[in-house]
């Protein structure tokens, strides 16, 4: 028995919201709550008559501290999912430390608006420490970890599949599978075609914004960084064939290297088609990608968010994908003394996943661990208080729960390594 507020009402949330409503046992009450209502109410339309969950909606803008705290004080909910946009994960974390309630989301803070001064210099001092220039960083959020354990509530990071299930991955390899970690290769491979020259599977600036940065890995505990696509391989992946992949700046990298600090190299690929990549270098070359505000006859635009206006809305992709996805990570490291390889991966078809919940599988493959991170907090399988990534808390039930609800595991004992 569970009331739980969902805050967002796209791509991901949408599948979210009906993995919870399969589990009506648990969520028993749920609220969505978006900047656009009529989005939350065509989906609570459309979940009636099939399922218990019982479901009610509301207008919330999340960018604005009251207006979250005035929601959560009149819903009263047991847990916020902030399956928004990465711009309001710290409203939110404010909000739900007012008022008294465990928080979760799929991506770590970056600002909307990159070119404020006051964020700029923390980003330049911090990209100097640290040596990485990604807009996004743990930094924000765990500047909140005293605040949530002194208020006994939790904070789960990063619950989509990469961040999230990657690390569940990660901190079942450490317990199950290896004494120590050398290495980890966390590989997203997107097998799936949805026919257009150029669309991004999910929120385009969120997602134009990671792949078009400096890429990053960590070796020997210090971040190394290189420019963005300038590293490729190639990856015979199981049910989707050969594909060529990047190494890109992912924000588990950040956490992992915290959390098992023994490990001495951690990477991240990402597979593109060669269309992908022509057109974002070209957006990019042409000014499309800046978040800088310009004046256009008279109105002043932001050239990606106009371009979001653009471009194909993700929710739209899924009758239209074909193929698969294999997420998943490969370990190098010791087991008794020995030498030992792992590799532990999902398999996701894109179709399966339309016709179940209506969407293609990268909200699919997002929105289910988020369902079964939410399940982990209310069912108290994860109890720790402070604010935590998903490495941190026990992978056993969170996987058991994966298996269930849509996105099984696979493991190979002799994976081919990405030299
Ligand atoms: P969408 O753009 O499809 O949806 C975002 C939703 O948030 C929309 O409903 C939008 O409302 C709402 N929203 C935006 N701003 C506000 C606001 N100020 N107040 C209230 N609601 C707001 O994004 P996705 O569903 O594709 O992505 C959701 C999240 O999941 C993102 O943070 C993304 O980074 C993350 N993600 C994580 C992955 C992982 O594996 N960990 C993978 C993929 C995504 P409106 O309808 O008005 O626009």
């Amino acid at each position: 028995m569970s009331r739980v507020l969902v805050i967002g009402c796209g791509g991901v949330a949408s599948v979210a919201i009906r993995k919870c409503c399969q589990v009506d046992d648990v969520f028993t009450e749920l609220c969505i709550a978006s900047r656009t209502k009529s989005k939350c109410d065509a989906l609570a339309e459309s979940l009636k008559g099939k399922t218990k969950t019982v479901i009610t909606t509301a207008q919330v803008d999340a960018d604005k501290v009251d207006e979250v705290v005035d929601l959560i004080n009149s819903y009263k909910p047991d847990l916020v999912m902030n399956i928004a946009l990465p711009y309001q994960d710290l409203t939110i974390m404010d909000a739900c430390l007012i008022c008294g309630v465990n928080y979760m989301d799929t991506a770590n803070y970056e600002p909307e608006d990159t070119d404020d001064p006051e964020w700029r210099e923390i980003y330049e001092k911090r990209c100097k420490e640290k040596g990485f220039s990604a807009y996004f960083d743990y930094s924000w959020q765990w500047a909140y970890k005293e605040k949530f354990e002194k208020a006994g509530l939790t904070a789960l990071l990063g619950c989509g599949f990469d961040p999230g299930v990657t690390q569940a991955y990660c901190a079942y390899a450490k317990k199950h599978e290896f004494d120590t970690i050398d290495t980890i290769d966390i590989l997203d491979c997107n097998g799936g075609d949805h026919g257009y020259a150029f669309a991004t599977n999910f929120n385009p600036e969120v997602n134009l914004r990671e792949v078009s940065a400096p890429g990053s890995y960590i070796e020997n505990g210090k971040w190394v960084e290189i420019p963005a696509m300038s590293i490729k391989r190639e990856y015979d992946f199981d049910a989707v064939g050969m594909k060529d992949m990047y190494l890109l700046h992912h924000e588990e990298l950040e956490s992992l290297a915290v959390n098992i600090p023994e490990v001495k190299r951690i990477r991240f690929f990402m597979t593109f088609g060669q269309s992908y990549l022509t057109h974002m270098k070209c957006l990019e070359n042409v000014g499309m990608l800046s978040t800088t505000p310009i004046e256009f006859e008279g109105h002043e635009i932001v050239p990606i968010k106009f371009l979001k206006a653009l471009l194909p809305d993700p929710a739209s992709l899924g009758p239209r994908t074909h193929g698969k996805t294999n997420i998943g990570c490969i370990f190098t490291g010791k087991k008794d003394g020995k030498d030992k390889t792992y590799y532990i991966y999902n398999v996701c078809d894109h179709q399966e996943c339309y016709k179940e919940v209506e969407s293609q599988a990268i909200s699919y493959t997002t929105g289910v661990p988020a369902m079964c991170g939410a399940l982990m907090l209310l069912t108290g399988k994860w109890t720790e208080k402070g604010v935590h990534t998903v490495e941190e808390f026990d992978p056993d039930p969170f996987l058991d729960a994966l298996d269930k609800h849509g996105l099984p595991r696979s493991e190979n004992f002799d994976p081919v390594l990405v030299d």
